[in-house]
């Protein structure tokens, strides 16, 4: 087989055979195919597209191209989910969800990934706990999970080296927002590591990676049903990403905001209603729950028992970090310090929000980055944080900023200002859409 006959094939918009797809997926992991010509096979994808047979054998290969974690071998003897999000700002659903899910009796052993750009990370959330392990053993990844119901980590194995290699062309050639393409990425990883069932969050609106709702909707539709194909049943939720989730951005901040969450000290009603829609589906794919109904049911008394506040616990103790975090959270937690209101300078009503202004605000912070290898500020960030539809004064806050010094504030305050419209005029319309099944 030659690599530009199947290029050649994708451009004029013919269907690649299994044996094309597992050749093409092979010469990506070994480099025996040029930069160029992966460059040339994503670009005849971002044009032409790919069934949805086609998807699910680019994803099939990819994921085999490393490890694949088997976690019946590893000791693990119940269902196995995870849940994986498209990314957005304020984001810190996992934080609860790993232990609430963990809780009812599934094992989540999430493996989780930095924030880049606009968008967090949940592992570096967890980095702000002092002596976390973030990168354990594969062997201790499945001790915690098999002894506590959930650990969340970075990624430790060989997970599909395909995609690494594909992203990073994709990356630089302009072929990044292809659905199918996006779809064998996402899956090959999480395929490949060995889960029993999936939920997927894709969110959409301005802090989302697609931001039209009508393309989230087509990759939840193509992610469900490559996943399915290749044996993992997968719900998509589409989740509202328009604004903020939660009161708070910045990864100290956020890891507070989910211990309060946990506690029951205070849950922000889009928070709860991601958190509990997403506990109930993993709990119903996997087969624990015999329903969606009966999901809600054991996430909301896994949460108000407190064993899903018991089980964070031992998750953050079993990888390094404080036995009395929960408790003590804010011995453990850097602060930022300076906290001062930012106020809306304007009168009215917040009409919307861009999201992704906000994400990038911290960023300017240092509380996020724009290159991979870059540190950050963990104690950085904006708390309080206003919601679309709220009436303003001059003299409401928009939101709580943390920050190192009085430049930092200055700068926040003129991106959050900029970020956030405020008029008399219609606000913008908010909130989740239906399930893909
Ligand atoms: N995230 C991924 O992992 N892959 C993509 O292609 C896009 C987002």
């Amino acid at each position: 087989m030659l690599p530009q006959e199947i290029i050649r094939r994708k451009r004029e918009g013919d269907v690649l055979s299994d044996a094309e797809i597992a050749f093409f997926v092979k010469g990506i992991a070994d480099e025996t195919i040029s930069e160029g010509q992966v460059a040339a096979f994503a670009m005849a994808v971002f044009f032409n597209g790919m069934t949805m047979d086609e998807r699910a054998a680019l994803t099939r290969n990819m994921r085999d191209s490393g490890t694949v974690l088997d976690w019946k071998a590893l000791g693990l003897d119940g269902p196995v989910v995870d849940k994986h999000s498209t990314g957005g700002v304020g984001d810190k659903v996992s934080l609860m969800l790993g232990p609430i899910v963990g809780a009812c009796g599934a094992f989540v052993p999430m493996i989780s990934g930095r924030g880049l750009g606009h968008t967090g990370g949940t592992l570096d959330k967890f980095d702000s706990i002092p002596g976390y392990r973030t990168a354990p053993t594969l062997e201790e990844f499945a001790k915690v999970t098999r002894e506590v119901g959930c650990a969340i980590i970075g990624q430790t194995a060989d997970l599909a080296p395909a995609d690494k290699r594909f992203y990073g062309i994709r990356d630089v050639t302009a072929t990044v927002e292809s659905i199918p393409l996006i779809t064998a990425s996402i899956l090959s990883k999480k395929l490949a590591a060995g889960l029993d069932a999936l939920v997927m969050d894709v969110k959409f609106g301005s802090g989302a990676f697609m931001n039209e709702y009508e393309r989230a909707r087509e990759l939840a539709q193509s992610i469900t049903e490559v996943a399915t194909r290749n044996g993992v049943p997968t719900v998509a939720l589409l989740t509202d990403m328009e604004q903020v989730l939660g009161d708070t951005v910045g990864n100290a901040l956020e890891m507070r905001e989910a211990i309060d969450f946990l506690t029951g000290k205070h849950q922000e009603q889009r928070v709860y209603d991601v958190t509990m829609a997403l506990a109930a589906e993993m709990l119903a794919v996997s087969g624990v729950a015999t329903d969606v109904a009966d999901g809600f049911q054991m996430a909301g008394e896994a949460l108000e028992s407190g064993k899903a506040a018991e089980v964070f616990s031992k998750m953050v103790s079993s990888l390094g970090g404080p036995s009395d975090f929960v408790e003590k959270h804010d011995k453990y937690l850097e602060a930022a310090p300076m906290v001062q209101v930012v106020k809306a300078a304007k009168t009215g009503r917040v009409l919307s929000m861009d999201a992704r202004k906000v994400g990038l605000a911290l960023v300017a912070l240092k509380g996020g980055r724009t290159r991979a290898d870059q540190k950050i500020d963990f104690a950085v960030g904006f708390s309080d944080f206003i919601k679309v539809g709220q009436p303003v004064s001059a003299e409401t806050p928009l939101c709580m900023a943390h920050t190192r010094d009085q430049a930092q504030l200055d700068e926040a305050t003129a991106l959050l200002r900029d970020a956030i419209e405020i008029g008399e005029g219609e606000v913008a319309q908010t909130g989740n859409a239906p399930a893909v099944r």
